[in-house]
């Protein structure tokens, strides 16, 4: 059986609102060792929902402005 977990990959200090934050990645475990495993399934940034709820264009993880990434302003 498989198993999945979200871990942070990378943190960086966001200016939108004003604290470090983590981009983390939805990683796939197999129940037995295959060979291409594991498998990276999604990414989201720790504070995406509540940036996507509060109104303003902060980034391409909260879905409101593509033309800007945080984590790769480091
Ligand atoms: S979703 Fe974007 S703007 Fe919001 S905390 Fe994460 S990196 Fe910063």
């Amino acid at each position: 059986m498989t198993s999945e977990a979200w871990q942070p990959i990378r943190v960086c200090y966001c200016h939108h609102v004003g604290q470090e934050v983590a981009l983390e990645a939805e990683i796939v475990y197999p129940a037995d060792f295959l060979p291409d495993w594991p498998r990276v399934l999604a990414h989201r940034c720790s504070h995406g929902v509540d940036c996507n709820l509060d109104g303003r264009s902060s980034c391409l993880w909260a879905g409101t402005n593509p033309a800007i990434d945080p984590f790769l302003e480091l």
